[in-house]
């Protein structure tokens, strides 16, 4: 199996190009992968083939789509104050199906702590509220956008106070105690999943991309019985194979690893 996961950011607005504007580079890239013969698969499907819960052979020729952070555009039309109007996420999505017929789905890793969103609203956005989480349990009902873990706070380096011990926020290579993982990953965890019930989340996207030695090998591998995730992604620009490290999964990131439609042929010419 070579699944190639791709990452897009409904955030990521600075233009209505597909260089400039995660939305455009979205919708044009489903329409790529309809074209070329790839299906979209849930990302946890992707999970249960690669630790052996289902045949790897029906992942041939699939793509899993995931969002980070967790923000309004994953889910609502909005006006962007120097953009204009922006179809948000899940209306690409439906949009694509209503054209094609084809399957879709994405999952969404947000970010859990609703005081930490409250703060982002107003130092990542333009402090109208886009950032609250209810959504998240119309989106998990509707079943075309999985909602999954992406920490508590993301450590993030604009909010007064993070769950890091010495202040080292703006990275998650500093959460490397059990406490500071415990906090950030298996609170997130107990919050989903009392939100979302009788869904229970299985997936964690580390924050910026960033692991390290203590969560990749020892706190997700072992604690299990305490954060019941079944696989973690960072942002490494490759496909997922058989070889990969659970604990880490590759990930392709709109923006970052691809910037146009040739690139991302490109990209996904290298995972066939
Ligand atoms: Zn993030």
């Amino acid at each position: 199996m070579r699944v190639p996961v791709l990452t897009y950011h409904s955030i990521n607005i600075s233009g209505n190009d597909y260089a400039d504007n995660d939305h455009v580079a979205l919708a044009a890239d489903l329409r790529a992968l309809q074209r070329d013969g790839w299906r979209i698969v849930p990302l946890a499907q992707v999970v249960a083939g690669l630790i052996g819960e289902a045949d790897p052979a029906g992942l041939e020729r699939t793509v899993a789509l995931s969002f980070d952070d967790g923000a309004w555009f994953d889910w609502h039309d909005l006006d962007h104050p120097s953009c204009g109007p922006q179809r948000g996420f899940a209306g690409i999505l439906r949009d694509f199906v209503a054209a094609t017929g084809a399957a879709v789905h994405a999952t969404s890793f947000v970010i859990v702590a609703p005081q930490a969103r409250a703060i982002l609203d107003r130092t990542c956005l333009i402090g109208r509220g886009w950032w609250d989480d209810q959504w998240w349990p119309l989106a998990q009902r509707e079943g075309l956008i999985a909602i999954e873990n992406h920490s508590w706070d993301h450590n993030h380096d604009t909010l007064p106070q993070t769950v890091q011990r010495d202040g080292r926020s703006g990275t998650f290579r500093s959460i490397e105690t059990w406490a500071e993982a415990d906090a950030e990953i298996r609170a997130a965890a107990d919050w989903l999943d009392a939100l979302l019930a009788p869904h229970r989340g299985s997936l964690f996207a580390f924050p910026y991309g960033e692991s390290n030695d203590y969560l990749v090998h020892e706190y997700l591998p072992r604690f299990g019985h305490q954060h019941r995730l079944r696989a973690a992604f960072g942002t490494s620009p490759a496909p997922v194979t058989l070889h990969a490290t659970r604990w880490n999964l590759p990930r392709y990131v709109c923006g970052q690893h691809w910037r146009s439609p040739e690139e991302f042929e490109r990209l996904l010419r290298e995972c066939r």
